[in-house]
Protein backbone atom coordinates (compact mmCIF):
# COMPACT_ATOMS: atom_id res chain seq x y z
CA UNK A 1 0.00 0.00 0.00
CA UNK A 2 1.26 3.64 -0.81
CA UNK A 3 2.50 5.42 2.64
CA UNK A 4 -0.22 8.90 2.91
CA UNK A 5 2.54 11.08 2.26
CA UNK A 6 2.54 9.55 -1.26
CA UNK A 7 -1.29 9.42 -1.50
CA UNK A 8 -1.16 12.89 -0.75
CA UNK A 9 1.80 14.20 -2.78
CA UNK A 10 1.40 12.80 -6.42
CA UNK A 11 4.83 13.83 -7.46
CA UNK A 12 6.42 11.44 -5.31
CA UNK A 13 4.70 8.63 -7.52
CA UNK A 14 7.72 7.71 -10.13
CA UNK A 15 7.89 5.96 -12.85
CA UNK A 16 10.49 2.55 -12.43
CA UNK A 17 12.19 3.98 -15.62
CA UNK A 18 13.27 7.29 -13.85
CA UNK A 19 15.22 9.18 -16.70
CA UNK A 20 13.03 12.31 -17.50
CA UNK A 21 11.63 11.67 -21.60
CA UNK A 22 12.25 15.51 -21.65
CA UNK A 23 15.69 15.72 -20.99
CA UNK A 24 17.78 12.76 -20.39
CA UNK A 25 17.35 14.00 -16.53
CA UNK A 26 17.99 11.65 -13.42
CA UNK A 27 15.31 10.73 -10.63
CA UNK A 28 16.69 11.14 -6.60
CA UNK A 29 16.40 7.96 -4.22
CA UNK A 30 17.10 10.88 -1.61
CA UNK A 31 13.55 11.93 -0.04
CA UNK A 32 11.41 8.51 -0.97
CA UNK A 33 10.78 6.99 2.28
CA UNK A 34 11.56 3.12 3.37
CA UNK A 35 8.02 1.88 2.04
CA UNK A 36 8.60 3.92 -1.54
CA UNK A 37 11.94 2.74 -2.13
CA UNK A 38 10.69 -1.16 -1.21
CA UNK A 39 7.83 -0.08 -4.02
CA UNK A 40 10.99 0.98 -6.35
CA UNK A 41 12.72 -2.15 -5.49
CA UNK A 42 9.66 -4.45 -6.09
CA UNK A 43 9.11 -2.97 -9.48
CA UNK A 44 12.59 -3.31 -10.27
CA UNK A 45 11.50 -7.07 -9.65
CA UNK A 46 14.47 -7.18 -6.32
CA UNK A 47 13.11 -8.29 -2.94
CA UNK A 48 11.23 -5.50 -0.96
CA UNK A 49 14.07 -5.41 1.91
CA UNK A 50 16.34 -3.95 -0.76
CA UNK A 51 14.46 -0.79 0.17
CA UNK A 52 15.41 -1.04 3.73
CA UNK A 53 19.29 -1.53 2.54
CA UNK A 54 18.69 1.57 0.36
CA UNK A 55 17.43 3.72 3.15
CA UNK A 56 20.00 2.90 5.46
CA UNK A 57 22.60 3.99 2.86
CA UNK A 58 20.94 6.88 2.04
CA UNK A 59 19.75 8.27 5.60
CA UNK A 60 22.06 6.49 7.79
CA UNK A 61 25.13 5.75 6.14
CA UNK A 62 24.59 9.43 4.52
CA UNK A 63 25.97 7.99 1.11
CA UNK A 64 26.41 10.22 -1.89
CA UNK A 65 26.18 8.24 -4.56
CA UNK A 66 24.65 4.90 -5.64
CA UNK A 67 28.53 3.48 -6.08
CA UNK A 68 29.76 4.00 -2.53
CA UNK A 69 25.51 1.80 -1.94
CA UNK A 70 27.94 -1.44 -1.58
CA UNK A 71 25.20 -3.08 0.42
CA UNK A 72 23.19 -3.39 -3.06
CA UNK A 73 24.82 -5.99 -5.83
CA UNK A 74 26.89 -4.10 -8.24
CA UNK A 75 24.80 -5.34 -11.66
CA UNK A 76 21.84 -4.21 -9.64
CA UNK A 77 22.97 -0.50 -9.13
CA UNK A 78 24.79 -0.40 -12.41
CA UNK A 79 21.11 -1.00 -14.07
CA UNK A 80 19.35 1.54 -11.61
CA UNK A 81 21.57 4.38 -12.64
CA UNK A 82 21.51 3.16 -16.57
CA UNK A 83 17.61 3.45 -15.94
CA UNK A 84 17.67 7.01 -14.72
CA UNK A 85 18.57 6.71 -10.88
CA UNK A 86 20.60 8.77 -8.36
CA UNK A 87 20.97 9.04 -4.89
CA UNK A 88 20.29 12.95 -5.99
CA UNK A 89 20.83 14.60 -2.33
CA UNK A 90 21.14 17.96 -2.18
CA UNK A 91 24.57 19.74 -1.82
CA UNK A 92 25.72 22.29 -0.21
CA UNK A 93 27.48 24.55 -3.19
CA UNK A 94 28.67 27.37 -1.09
CA UNK A 95 29.66 28.40 2.12
CA UNK A 96 30.28 31.47 4.17
CA UNK A 97 31.71 31.30 7.74
CA UNK A 98 31.15 33.78 10.26
CA UNK A 99 33.56 34.93 13.05
CA UNK A 100 30.85 33.60 15.48
CA UNK A 101 31.48 29.89 14.15
CA UNK A 102 28.03 30.26 12.46
CA UNK A 103 28.01 29.22 8.78
CA UNK A 104 25.69 29.86 6.08
CA UNK A 105 24.74 27.64 3.28
CA UNK A 106 23.61 28.08 -0.16
CA UNK A 107 22.41 24.58 -0.77
CA UNK A 108 21.48 22.90 -4.06
CA UNK A 109 18.47 21.16 -3.94
CA UNK A 110 16.55 18.42 -6.64
CA UNK A 111 15.20 21.03 -9.42
CA UNK A 112 16.73 21.35 -12.60
CA UNK A 113 16.39 24.88 -14.85
CA UNK A 114 14.64 27.38 -13.63
CA UNK A 115 13.76 25.71 -10.04
CA UNK A 116 18.12 25.34 -9.66
CA UNK A 117 18.00 28.02 -7.50
CA UNK A 118 19.50 27.41 -4.12
CA UNK A 119 18.25 27.71 -0.47
CA UNK A 120 19.78 28.61 2.75
CA UNK A 121 20.31 26.96 5.71
CA UNK A 122 22.36 27.75 8.48
CA UNK A 123 24.95 25.93 11.69
CA UNK A 124 24.87 27.42 14.72
CA UNK A 125 27.45 25.71 17.11
CA UNK A 126 25.83 26.29 20.57
CA UNK A 127 22.83 27.23 19.66
CA UNK A 128 21.03 31.18 19.52
CA UNK A 129 18.87 30.61 22.81
CA UNK A 130 16.09 30.01 20.10
CA UNK A 131 15.57 26.80 20.96
CA UNK A 132 16.32 26.05 24.15
CA UNK A 133 13.76 26.66 27.55
CA UNK A 134 11.45 24.57 28.05
CA UNK A 135 13.00 21.16 29.41
CA UNK A 136 10.65 19.09 27.34
CA UNK A 137 13.39 17.33 25.09
CA UNK A 138 15.10 16.37 28.41
CA UNK A 139 14.50 13.09 27.98
CA UNK A 140 15.45 12.62 24.51
CA UNK A 141 18.67 9.72 25.04
CA UNK A 142 22.02 11.49 25.19
CA UNK A 143 24.94 9.11 24.19
CA UNK A 144 28.18 10.28 26.41
CA UNK A 145 30.54 12.59 23.85
CA UNK A 146 32.83 10.83 21.96
CA UNK A 147 36.08 12.57 20.71
CA UNK A 148 36.39 15.13 18.69
CA UNK A 149 35.51 16.89 15.57
CA UNK A 150 36.62 20.61 14.42
CA UNK A 151 34.87 22.55 11.85
CA UNK A 152 36.90 22.86 8.55
CA UNK A 153 37.55 25.53 7.20
CA UNK A 154 37.53 27.02 3.42
CA UNK A 155 34.95 29.44 2.01
CA UNK A 156 33.86 27.63 -1.45
CA UNK A 157 33.57 23.75 -1.34
CA UNK A 158 33.56 21.61 -4.58
CA UNK A 159 31.36 18.70 -5.13
CA UNK A 160 29.57 16.37 -2.90
CA UNK A 161 32.12 13.61 -3.28
CA UNK A 162 35.00 15.98 -2.42
CA UNK A 163 33.13 17.52 0.36
CA UNK A 164 32.81 13.72 1.85
CA UNK A 165 36.69 12.52 1.20
CA UNK A 166 37.32 16.08 2.93
CA UNK A 167 35.17 15.14 5.76
CA UNK A 168 36.98 11.84 6.11
CA UNK A 169 40.25 13.20 6.04
CA UNK A 170 39.66 16.04 8.91
CA UNK A 171 38.17 13.32 10.92
CA UNK A 172 40.85 10.94 10.96
CA UNK A 173 43.25 13.92 11.57
CA UNK A 174 41.31 15.07 14.51
CA UNK A 175 40.85 12.13 16.49
CA UNK A 176 43.06 13.70 19.86
CA UNK A 177 41.74 17.39 19.41
CA UNK A 178 38.50 18.19 21.10
CA UNK A 179 35.78 19.02 18.83
CA UNK A 180 35.11 22.86 18.66
CA UNK A 181 31.35 22.73 18.86
CA UNK A 182 29.06 21.50 22.30
CA UNK A 183 25.83 21.48 20.77
CA UNK A 184 24.56 23.30 17.46
CA UNK A 185 21.22 24.29 16.17
CA UNK A 186 20.79 24.15 12.41
CA UNK A 187 17.83 25.92 10.92
CA UNK A 188 16.08 24.80 7.64
CA UNK A 189 14.58 26.42 4.65
CA UNK A 190 10.97 25.13 3.58
CA UNK A 191 10.37 26.96 0.50
CA UNK A 192 12.27 29.23 -1.82
CA UNK A 193 11.44 32.66 -0.82
CA UNK A 194 8.29 33.28 0.82
CA UNK A 195 4.35 33.99 -0.36
CA UNK A 196 3.68 35.79 2.97
CA UNK A 197 5.19 39.51 3.16
CA UNK A 198 6.03 40.22 6.66
CA UNK A 199 7.07 43.78 6.55
CA UNK A 200 9.93 43.17 8.11
CA UNK A 201 11.55 40.37 6.76
CA UNK A 202 14.35 40.11 3.66
CA UNK A 203 12.76 36.72 2.75
CA UNK A 204 9.13 38.26 1.80
CA UNK A 205 11.68 40.29 -0.62
CA UNK A 206 12.11 37.16 -2.71
CA UNK A 207 8.35 36.80 -3.38
CA UNK A 208 7.13 32.65 -3.03
CA UNK A 209 9.35 31.19 -5.98
CA UNK A 210 8.94 27.43 -4.95
CA UNK A 211 7.99 25.04 -2.72
CA UNK A 212 10.96 22.66 -1.55
CA UNK A 213 10.11 19.03 -1.72
CA UNK A 214 10.52 16.72 1.18
CA UNK A 215 13.98 15.50 -0.20
CA UNK A 216 15.12 19.10 -0.34
CA UNK A 217 14.10 19.66 3.05
CA UNK A 218 15.71 16.99 5.05
CA UNK A 219 18.66 16.99 2.53
CA UNK A 220 19.84 20.40 4.36
CA UNK A 221 19.94 18.38 7.69
CA UNK A 222 21.72 15.83 5.65
CA UNK A 223 24.22 17.34 4.10
CA UNK A 224 25.29 19.82 7.05
CA UNK A 225 25.13 16.52 9.24
CA UNK A 226 27.91 14.89 7.15
CA UNK A 227 29.95 18.25 6.76
CA UNK A 228 30.23 18.38 10.58
CA UNK A 229 30.41 14.85 11.30
CA UNK A 230 27.29 14.75 13.41
CA UNK A 231 26.44 11.49 14.69
CA UNK A 232 23.41 10.97 15.90
CA UNK A 233 22.53 9.38 18.85
CA UNK A 234 25.76 11.17 20.38
CA UNK A 235 25.77 14.79 19.24
CA UNK A 236 23.40 17.45 20.74
CA UNK A 237 21.70 18.85 17.40
CA UNK A 238 18.71 20.90 17.25
CA UNK A 239 16.66 21.69 14.24
CA UNK A 240 14.59 24.61 13.70
CA UNK A 241 12.54 25.33 10.40
CA UNK A 242 13.00 29.01 10.77
CA UNK A 243 14.91 29.45 7.71
CA UNK A 244 12.94 30.92 3.93
CA UNK A 245 9.66 30.45 3.83
CA UNK A 246 6.66 29.17 5.51
CA UNK A 247 6.61 25.83 6.47
CA UNK A 248 3.01 25.65 7.32
CA UNK A 249 2.24 26.49 3.56
CA UNK A 250 3.81 23.63 1.80
CA UNK A 251 2.77 21.34 4.69
CA UNK A 252 2.92 18.17 2.41
CA UNK A 253 6.72 17.94 1.83
CA UNK A 254 7.51 19.45 5.49
CA UNK A 255 6.21 16.98 7.24
CA UNK A 256 7.17 14.60 5.04
CA UNK A 257 10.59 15.56 5.44
CA UNK A 258 9.72 15.41 9.27
CA UNK A 259 8.86 11.70 8.63
CA UNK A 260 12.12 10.97 7.21
CA UNK A 261 14.20 12.95 9.76
CA UNK A 262 12.99 11.10 12.73
CA UNK A 263 12.50 7.34 11.12
CA UNK A 264 14.91 7.32 8.88
CA UNK A 265 17.73 9.84 9.96
CA UNK A 266 16.80 8.86 13.73
CA UNK A 267 15.84 12.16 15.21
CA UNK A 268 14.02 13.35 18.15
CA UNK A 269 10.95 15.52 16.79
CA UNK A 270 11.25 17.24 20.60
CA UNK A 271 14.85 18.59 19.13
CA UNK A 272 12.97 20.03 16.40
CA UNK A 273 10.98 23.38 16.32
CA UNK A 274 8.93 24.64 13.42
CA UNK A 275 7.78 28.18 13.11
CA UNK A 276 5.00 29.62 11.38
CA UNK A 277 3.72 32.99 11.02
CA UNK A 278 0.19 31.63 11.96
CA UNK A 279 -1.19 30.01 8.97
CA UNK A 280 -4.59 28.23 11.11
CA UNK A 281 -5.00 25.71 8.70
CA UNK A 282 -1.62 24.01 9.12
CA UNK A 283 -1.44 24.48 12.53
CA UNK A 284 -4.90 22.67 12.61
CA UNK A 285 -3.75 19.88 10.59
CA UNK A 286 -0.12 19.85 12.67
CA UNK A 287 -2.47 19.91 15.71
CA UNK A 288 -3.83 15.95 14.41
CA UNK A 289 -0.35 14.72 13.96
CA UNK A 290 0.91 11.95 16.26
CA UNK A 291 3.06 13.27 19.38
CA UNK A 292 6.16 10.41 18.52
CA UNK A 293 6.15 12.91 15.05
CA UNK A 294 5.42 16.30 15.86
CA UNK A 295 7.86 18.40 16.49
CA UNK A 296 7.19 21.80 18.80
CA UNK A 297 5.90 24.89 17.87
CA UNK A 298 6.58 28.20 17.59
CA UNK A 299 4.15 30.70 16.53
CA UNK A 300 5.68 34.47 15.44
CA UNK A 301 3.50 36.51 17.25
CA UNK A 302 5.70 39.54 16.79
CA UNK A 303 3.24 42.23 17.78
CA UNK A 304 1.17 42.84 20.66
CA UNK A 305 -2.37 42.88 19.27
CA UNK A 306 -4.29 42.45 16.06
CA UNK A 307 -4.28 46.51 15.22
CA UNK A 308 -0.33 46.15 14.93
CA UNK A 309 0.50 43.08 13.66
CA UNK A 310 -2.18 43.71 10.83
CA UNK A 311 0.18 46.81 10.11
CA UNK A 312 3.65 44.46 10.14
CA UNK A 313 2.25 40.64 9.35
CA UNK A 314 -0.84 41.25 6.85
CA UNK A 315 -1.25 37.93 6.76
CA UNK A 316 -3.04 39.06 10.56
CA UNK A 317 -5.91 39.85 8.40
CA UNK A 318 -7.18 37.07 7.27
CA UNK A 319 -5.95 34.97 10.39
CA UNK A 320 -5.76 37.07 13.68
CA UNK A 321 -4.09 36.08 16.88
CA UNK A 322 -7.19 34.20 18.35
CA UNK A 323 -7.94 32.10 15.88
CA UNK A 324 -4.11 31.04 15.62
CA UNK A 325 -4.29 31.23 19.89
CA UNK A 326 -7.27 28.63 19.40
CA UNK A 327 -5.87 27.04 16.36
CA UNK A 328 -3.29 26.04 18.83
CA UNK A 329 -5.35 24.91 21.77
CA UNK A 330 -6.16 21.59 19.66
CA UNK A 331 -2.23 20.51 19.96
CA UNK A 332 -1.98 18.16 22.89
CA UNK A 333 1.15 19.24 24.61
CA UNK A 334 3.76 16.87 25.52
CA UNK A 335 4.82 17.14 29.62
CA UNK A 336 7.53 20.23 30.27
CA UNK A 337 6.35 21.41 26.33
CA UNK A 338 5.98 24.81 25.68
CA UNK A 339 4.81 27.18 22.64
CA UNK A 340 7.23 29.47 21.93
CA UNK A 341 6.03 32.96 20.76
CA UNK A 342 8.84 34.58 18.50
CA UNK A 343 8.65 38.44 19.48
CA UNK A 344 10.70 40.62 17.21
CA UNK A 345 11.41 43.84 18.44
CA UNK A 346 11.15 46.56 15.85
CA UNK A 347 12.49 50.44 17.16
CA UNK A 348 9.28 52.73 18.43
CA UNK A 349 6.86 50.07 16.50
CA UNK A 350 6.74 46.71 19.40
CA UNK A 351 9.29 47.38 21.75
CA UNK A 352 7.10 49.79 23.72
CA UNK A 353 6.70 49.24 27.74
CA UNK A 354 2.98 48.95 27.25
CA UNK A 355 3.69 46.51 24.66
CA UNK A 356 5.56 44.52 26.85
CA UNK A 357 2.40 44.61 29.61
CA UNK A 358 0.15 43.90 26.65
CA UNK A 359 1.93 40.70 25.71
CA UNK A 360 2.06 39.69 29.46
CA UNK A 361 -1.86 40.02 29.66
CA UNK A 362 -2.38 38.19 26.20
CA UNK A 363 0.00 35.36 26.77
CA UNK A 364 -2.47 35.04 30.35
CA UNK A 365 -5.72 35.15 28.40
CA UNK A 366 -4.49 32.08 26.26
CA UNK A 367 -3.77 30.16 29.10
CA UNK A 368 -1.33 27.87 27.16
CA UNK A 369 2.23 27.23 28.16
CA UNK A 370 4.27 29.42 26.62
CA UNK A 371 7.73 30.59 27.01
CA UNK A 372 8.87 33.57 24.22
CA UNK A 373 11.63 34.49 22.22
CA UNK A 374 12.52 38.04 21.86
CA UNK A 375 14.52 39.23 18.75
CA UNK A 376 15.73 42.51 18.16
CA UNK A 377 14.79 43.54 15.00
CA UNK A 378 17.72 42.71 12.32
CA UNK A 379 18.16 45.27 9.56
CA UNK A 380 18.12 44.47 5.54
CA UNK A 381 18.60 46.71 2.49
CA UNK A 382 15.56 48.33 1.86
CA UNK A 383 13.57 48.00 4.82
CA UNK A 384 12.33 50.46 6.64
CA UNK A 385 12.44 50.25 10.68
CA UNK A 386 14.86 50.49 13.15
CA UNK A 387 16.89 48.11 15.88
CA UNK A 388 15.94 49.01 19.37
CA UNK A 389 18.61 50.02 21.78
CA UNK A 390 20.07 46.92 24.22
CA UNK A 391 18.58 48.62 27.13
CA UNK A 392 15.31 48.78 25.71
CA UNK A 393 15.64 45.48 24.51
CA UNK A 394 16.66 44.01 28.16
CA UNK A 395 13.54 45.90 29.76
CA UNK A 396 11.26 44.64 27.57
CA UNK A 397 12.46 40.62 28.45
CA UNK A 398 12.65 41.47 32.40
CA UNK A 399 8.72 42.85 32.52
CA UNK A 400 8.03 39.45 30.95
CA UNK A 401 10.45 37.74 32.77
CA UNK A 402 9.55 39.19 35.72
CA UNK A 403 5.77 38.89 35.32
CA UNK A 404 6.76 34.80 35.80
CA UNK A 405 7.12 34.30 31.49
CA UNK A 406 10.01 32.22 31.01
CA UNK A 407 11.54 34.85 28.12
CA UNK A 408 14.72 34.49 26.34
CA UNK A 409 16.63 36.55 23.96
CA UNK A 410 17.92 35.50 20.88
CA UNK A 411 21.44 35.84 20.17
CA UNK A 412 21.79 37.38 16.79
CA UNK A 413 24.23 34.95 14.92
CA UNK A 414 26.41 35.50 11.77
CA UNK A 415 25.14 39.27 11.23
CA UNK A 416 28.50 39.53 9.17
CA UNK A 417 27.00 36.51 7.18
CA UNK A 418 23.62 37.83 6.45
CA UNK A 419 22.63 34.53 8.30
CA UNK A 420 20.04 36.14 11.18
CA UNK A 421 17.29 35.37 11.23
CA UNK A 422 14.98 37.23 8.37
CA UNK A 423 17.90 37.98 6.88
CA UNK A 424 17.73 34.46 4.40
CA UNK A 425 17.76 35.93 1.10
CA UNK A 426 19.93 35.01 -2.07
CA UNK A 427 22.54 36.72 -2.34
CA UNK A 428 25.11 34.63 -4.60
CA UNK A 429 24.07 32.08 -6.81
CA UNK A 430 25.48 28.81 -6.04
N1 LIG B 1 7.99 31.83 8.06
C1 LIG B 1 8.14 31.34 9.37
C2 LIG B 1 9.52 30.83 9.66
C3 LIG B 1 10.67 31.61 9.09
S1 LIG B 1 10.89 33.25 9.72
C4 LIG B 1 7.73 32.38 10.37
O1 LIG B 1 7.54 33.53 10.00
O2 LIG B 1 7.56 32.03 11.54
C5 LIG B 1 11.69 32.88 11.29
C6 LIG B 1 11.59 33.99 12.32
O3 LIG B 1 12.39 35.10 11.93
C7 LIG B 1 10.17 34.50 12.52
O4 LIG B 1 9.85 34.49 13.89
C8 LIG B 1 10.25 35.93 12.02
O5 LIG B 1 9.33 36.74 12.70
C9 LIG B 1 11.69 36.28 12.27
N2 LIG B 1 12.20 37.39 11.45
C10 LIG B 1 11.89 37.66 10.18
N3 LIG B 1 12.57 38.75 9.75
C11 LIG B 1 13.32 39.17 10.79
C12 LIG B 1 14.26 40.24 10.97
N4 LIG B 1 14.56 41.06 9.98
N5 LIG B 1 14.87 40.35 12.18
C13 LIG B 1 14.60 39.49 13.17
N6 LIG B 1 13.73 38.47 13.04
C14 LIG B 1 13.10 38.30 11.88
FE1 LIG C 1 7.69 34.53 5.40
FE2 LIG C 1 8.35 34.11 7.98
FE3 LIG C 1 9.50 36.11 6.55
FE4 LIG C 1 6.94 36.30 7.27
S1 LIG C 1 8.72 36.21 8.65
S2 LIG C 1 7.78 36.75 5.22
S3 LIG C 1 6.26 34.18 7.08
S4 LIG C 1 9.70 33.92 6.16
Amino acid sequence: MLSPAVMENPSQLIPFNAIDPAGGRRTPFFGLDAEALAARMVEAGEPAWRGRQLAEALYRQRLGSLDEITTLPKPLRQRLAAEGWEVGRPRIAQVFQSVDGTERYLVQGQGHGQDAQTVETVWMPEGDNGETGDGSDLDVPEMPRAPSFRLFSGERVGDQKNQQESVREELAQDDRKGKTWDRATICVSSQVGCAVNCRFCLTAKLGLQRNLSAGEIAGQVVAVFDRHGVVVGRDRVNLVFMGMGEPFLNYSSFMAAVRLLVEEVGLSPRRMTVSTSGIVPGIERFAQEPAELRPKLAISLNAPNDAIRDEIMPINRKWPIDAVVNAVRQIQLRPRERITFEYVLLGGVTDLPEHAQEIVRLIRRTGLPAKVNLIAWNPGPGIDYATPQPEVVEAFRSTLAGEGIPTYLRKPRGRDIFAACGQLKRTVEG
